[in-house]
């Protein structure tokens, strides 16, 4: 367990980000803390580089609507701080934190009286330099070799309540190296491909990465490290997620690439639905189909969709043709069609009429 979420065994996995602000700011940290829970975030991570910090978390602890993880490198006495003010888990990196060798007794007694989880955090930008020696540079079996050893330190002392992750930026050699820690051990992995880029080469990486182990069964919370706003990082995984099959979707576009053959503005037609529903919270599939090719076929398998031609746009609701409308209806027909799908399903819909654009608002 994390806090309240469940990681590890059968729990499904979960998503987690790390905040941007100083911690020390308390209300722009738990403003940031509240939109990454609005945007689905289950787990947050808040560095502790100074006493300030160390001094903010009992409230940010409390206040927080979801379980705060302290991330601490050099210094062992913000470890115990973590703990006193109710964090939910606190990480340590090995490759910083050679003084808390000597400390591993004592955190592991504070961290087990609290119940508080430690995660091993290996990163291949702060390798062990013991080990970078050992093997010339951060190799999977470098990252695995510094996990382990850090977490023989704390089984010493009786402590297992252990997470661990091994992350590098090259995805390839971040899923060798969890292939290895997942045939070595037993304990719950944290995903991720450090310092993956931005936004876009990110995103690719990420799922790369999380794709391949987590359809092995490898991983039990993720994060998706991108050089952007932490929210994209949550939206980021839950996708992930979702196109695996590890949750259930939501509103999921179907629409073709478009090509010779369109009939309709397949980019513009698509991007106008998708902007019509955000927000919507249900698990619909709308397929919007360029031309009669395979057009009726998607629309047929989604909930809602779209085949268009000549000008027109036939509708299919559940597998049926319900309407034919011209081209420049396919959009609104759509969201209406959407929305009353919506409805059928318990959410409740209002349209805000005073917005560009459709606007969906999910109570
Ligand atoms: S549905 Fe039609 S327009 Fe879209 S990619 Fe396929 S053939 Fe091309």
């Amino acid at each position: 367990m994390v806090g309240s979420v469940p990681v590890g065994g059968d729990a499904p996995v979960s998503v987690q980000s790390m905040t941007t602000t100083v911690t020390a700011d308390i209300n722009a940290t738990l403003q940031q803390i509240a939109a990454l829970t609005a945007s689905g975030c289950q787990i947050v991570r808040v560095a502790v580089p100074s006493q300030d910090d160390a001094e903010a978390l009992p409230i940010i602890a409390k206040k927080s609507q979801i379980p705060v993880i302290a991330d601490i490198h050099f210094q062992p006495k913000y470890v115990f701080a973590a703990i006193e003010a109710g964090c939910a888990a606190v990480r340590v990196n090995p490759g910083n934190i050679k003084k808390f060798d000597d400390k591993i007794g004592e955190i592991a007694r504070a961290a087990s009286d609290h119940g508080v989880p430690i995660r091993i955090g290996v990163n291949a930008g702060s390798l062990d330099p013991r080990l970078l020696q050992k093997y010339g540079k951060a190799t999977p079996e470098a990252l695995v070799e510094s996990a382990l050893w850090e977490c023989s330190l704390f089984e010493e002392h009786g402590f297992r309540d252990i997470k661990i992750s091994v992350k590098h930026n090259d995805p390839v050699v971040m899923v060798q190296a969890y292939r290895q820690l997942a045939a070595q051990c037993d304990y719950p992995l944290h995903l991720g491909v450090t310092e993956a880029g931005p936004a876009f080469q990110g995103t690719i990486k990420s799922a790369v990465a999380f794709g391949a182990l987590l359809a092995e069964g490898i991983g039990d919370t993720i994060r998706v490290s991108l050089s952007a706003p932490p929210v994209e990082e949550i939206k980021v995984g839950i996708g992930i997620l979702e196109s695996l099959n590890l949750r259930e979707r939501g509103l999921e576009i179907v629409s073709c690439p478009s090509c010779g053959r369109a009939q309709v503005d397949v980019y513009t037609l698509a991007e106008q639905v998708q902007a019509g529903l955000e927000g919507l919270k249900v698990p619909l599939r709308v397929a919007v189909m360029g031309c009669v090719v395979n057009g009726p076929g998607e629309a047929r398998e989604a909930d809602l969709g779209v085949a268009s031609g000549n000008g027109k746009g036939q509708i299919f609701v559940k597998g049926e043709v319900i309407k034919t409308v011209p081209e420049s209806q396919i959009v609104e027909t759509l969201i209406e069609e959407a929305l009353r799908l919506a409805e059928e399903m318990g959410v409740e819909v209002d349209l805000d009429d005073d917005a560009p654009g459709p606007e969906v608002v999910v109570r």
